[in-house]
């Protein structure tokens, strides 16, 4: 059995970047950026105006002082007007500011219309005026190499009339759930038998990592049954299959993939709940084995599937977010093995929640983030730990 870290660095350098691609803006989020990337245009890319209202020249405009209107600059084509003293133009939000002028009144501030108006309010140099460049400079960065495409991020894109972003690569995904007590969702239930909810659970972790699992197979406890899903899902670049990695003599994946020649990298784990994880990989496939227990493989795919998948899609950020929170109880693991307890954080505080068995999913689907607690180590009720979070 080996330590958590040392699980994770054995995963993370056997597995490598897949080859990057160009993808549209359209379908680029939640991709993570190739490239540093730097703007091409200054935003603001002119000084302009960020209300409707009259452009003025700021020490010529006393309150009540009557001002000349000489002309009007709508938004998208630059009539190149020219201000002095004691004149206005008509302005509206997005527009050129009028070469001369250097502030702008809001229309609510001015009495009269057309050719001759009143500004009601003290004007200040620079008042409503968007300076060019002050929000970003040409040359600046604004995404970096590893960084995850936002929405934020793909108007940042799009504004700089990028149409499109190099990106890295797309891993394929397959999910197997073994184990003979399995029933799809939807059929009838003998005496014995379980739903099969590890499907539903890994499929939606590997969305949420942005893979969609290209095949999800239920298989028997069965060797041949088994090297035959192997042998279909190892055309992905990942594999990952729940169940049957443990030492039961129902337990036969770690067989199957040995019989298909697979390199068994990892085989057990120090960690709780997920002690039976397995990783390896036959050529260029990585195998993950979850064990079956759905809070173990929970736990298991987000401290060993989700770094090793994010960094072959090019992240450079393969841990979970974390934060401080206060804990409301107090916590020791006097156990052999780091323990991951399941809690729910609310307004700062972390508190765990319900059963903290590894077949607990009710207490796991109330829950919203982990604390690891480590061998020996106790922690207070009121202390401030350091909580891993995923929703
Ligand atoms: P195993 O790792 O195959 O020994 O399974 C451990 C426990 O997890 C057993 O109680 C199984 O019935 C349960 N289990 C295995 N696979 C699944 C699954 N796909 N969905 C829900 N429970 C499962
Ligand atoms: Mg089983």
């Amino acid at each position: 059995m080996i330590s958590e870290e040392e699980a994770r660095s054995r995963i993370l350098e056997n597995v490598t970047p897949l080859p990057e691609r160009t993808v549209p803006l359209a379908t680029a989020l939640n991709c993570f950026s190739a490239r540093d990337v730097f703007a091409r245009v200054s935003l603001p890319g002119f000084d302009n105006s960020a209300m409707d209202g009259y452009a003025v020249v700021a020490s010529s405009c006393n309150k009540s002082r009557r001002l000349h209107v000489i002309g009007e600059q709508p938004a998208g084509r630059d009539r190149k007007l020219r201000i002095s003293g004691g004149q206005a133009v008509r302005i509206f939000t997005g527009a050129p500011l009028p070469e001369g002028a250097d502030a702008i009144v809001m229309q609510e501030d001015v009495t009269g219309e057309g050719e001759e108006i009143v500004v009601n309010v003290d004007v200040e140099p620079g008042d409503f005026v968007r300076r060019r460049g002050c929000d970003l400079a040409e040359g600046q960065i604004i995404l970096a190499r590893g960084e995850r495409i936002r929405p934020a991020t793909l108007a940042l894109l799009a504004s700089q009339g990028f149409a499109d972003v190099i990106v890295g690569g797309k891993a394929t995904a397959a999910i197997i759930s073994t184990g003979d007590e399995l029933v799809k969702p939807g059929e009838e239930l003998q005496p014995g038998q379980i739903y099969d909810s590890n499907s539903a659970l890994l499929s939606a972790l590997l969305q949420r990592c942005g893979v969609s699992a290209t095949a999800v197979e239920h298989c028997r406890d069965d060797r041949q049954s088994l090297r035959d899903a192997i042998t279909r899902g190892i055309k992905n670049h990942v594999l990952v299959i729940s169940g049957g990695v443990s030492v039961g003599q129902h337990d036969l994946v770690k067989e199957a993939l040995r019989e298909l020649g697979a390199k068994i990298e990892i085989w057990r784990v120090a960690v709780k709940p997920g002690k039976p994880f397995l990783f390896g990989n036959i050529s260029e496939c990585f195998v993950f084995g979850l064990p079956g227990n759905p809070v173990s493989a929970f736990v298991t795919f987000l401290q060993f599937v989700r770094p090793a998948i994010l960094r072959m899609m090019g992240a450079t950020n393969l841990d979970l977010p974390r934060v401080p929170a206060k804990l409301a109880v107090g916590l020791s693991n006097d156990g052999e093995r780091p323990h991951y307890i399941r809690g729910k954080l609310e307004h700062g505080m972390f508190t765990p929640v319900g059963r903290q068995e590894s077949h607990a999913l009710l207490s796991l689907s109330q829950a919203n983030a982990l604390l690891r607690v480590g061998v020996g180590q106790s922690v207070n009720a009121n202390e401030i730990v350091d909580i891993q979070i995923w929703d």
